[in-house]
């Protein structure tokens, strides 16, 4: 198999993607929990491999920042094959696609992140080559229109999405099987934080991870971001280890209370409170907490769900029992 860091992505320099590539697992060893993806994964691959055949098509659903990306790039380590990596929202027209599928090596991995958000024209040119390796397209228009045949050389499409609603099932069943990230247990966050910890040469004691892991909400980007923090006020305020009493001060700090609730966190179930038990669209959330609609959706509503303190209903958002007793709060009287 190849040396995988050659097919990182190049990413801009900024410092939080510049921090989350070199902790990026760059091989499924390094992969830690989600053994119930890897698994089956592993057994496709074998398999796949031993019939000299590209592995099929694949589908990583789940929320931001559960490992989506970082799979699919060890995945093309694993394999030893060429990766491309692209977005759904840089595919913008049919051309873009047709210039990459034109290019790919023999058994690329392509990875299409935002898959969701693939415009519905391209989608169709992709069908093809997800189907039978083979594209066709209308050059010039009227009279001089010539359908034209492209043939792609085999590869493994692996799509990632955070929405897998969004995306239509003739898209969905092209795709040899859906992978679903599920958010990580605490001591699976525990063991990315101390490898994370390992790579970036800081002390930590155990029970200071403990509670980053405790506070990570289920992601190893969240749990990552927080060591980078906790490793920041290490460094200015103590002798640079991570200690149980640097993590209390980082989450002072970020503004994270004893709850574990960040300030959008508090500000969504206060806009809740507010609506006196009245169901609120997505729209209204963002517009009342002053928040991106997909940061709410995809970030901070999951958490407060998964922890009883908000629920979605067809109607909209409503505040839970939860979530009442938190803000101190009695729900209004059922009328
Ligand atoms: P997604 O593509 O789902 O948004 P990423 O693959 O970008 O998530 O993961 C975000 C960061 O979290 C990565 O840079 C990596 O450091 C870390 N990470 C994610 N999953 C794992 C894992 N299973 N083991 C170790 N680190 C992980």
């Amino acid at each position: 198999m190849r040396d995988s860091s050659a097919f990182q992505p190049r990413l801009t320099r900024s410092g939080e993607e510049e921090f989350e590539r070199c902790l990026r697992p760059a091989r499924f060893r390094d992969f830690l929990g989600q053994e119930r993806l890897l698994e089956p994964l592993e057994v496709m691959i074998r398999a796949a491999m031993e019939r000299s055949e590209t592995l099929e098509h694949l589908l990583f659903s789940g929320l931001p920042g559960l490992g989506k990306t970082s799979l699919a790039l060890a995945l093309a380590a694993e394999l030893g094959t060429p990766l491309k990596v692209t977005s759904g929202p840089a595919l913008e027209r049919a051309k873009d696609l047709v210039g990459i599928l034109s290019s790919l090596d023999q058994g690329t991995v392509l990875f299409i992140d935002e898959i969701h958000r693939l415009p519905k024209v391209v989608e169709e040119y992709l069908y093809g080559a997800m189907e039978g390796f083979r594209i066709e397209f209308t050059l010039d228009q009227g009279v001089h229109a010539r359908l034209l045949k492209l043939d792609i050389k085999p590869f493994t499409l692996v799509g990632a999405t955070t929405r897998e609603a969004l995306l239509s099932s003739p898209f969905r069943s092209r795709f040899g099987q859906v992978f679903r990230f599920e958010p990580y247990s605490e001591e699976s966050l525990q063991r990315i934080l101390e490898r994370s910890a390992g790579i970036l040469g800081v002390p930590c004691a155990p029970e200071a991870l403990a509670v980053l892991a405790e506070h990570s909400r289920g992601t190893p980007r969240v749990a990552n971001r927080l060591l980078r923090r906790a490793r920041d006020v290490a460094q200015v305020e103590a002798d640079g280890r991570i200690e149980a009493s640097v993590v209390e001060r980082t989450f002072q700090l970020l503004g994270i209370d004893e709850h574990g609730l960040e300030r959008a966190d508090r500000k969504v179930l206060e806009a809740l409170a507010r609506a006196e038990g009245r169901p609120l669209g997505l729209k209204n959330l963002a517009v009342a907490t002053d928040e991106e609609e997909d940061t709410l959706a995809d970030v901070h509503e999951p958490w407060l769900i998964r922890r009883g303190f908000l629920a979605r209903t067809p109607q909209g958002r409503v505040l839970q029992e939860a979530g009442w007793e938190l803000l101190g709060l009695r729900p209004p009287e059922a009328t």
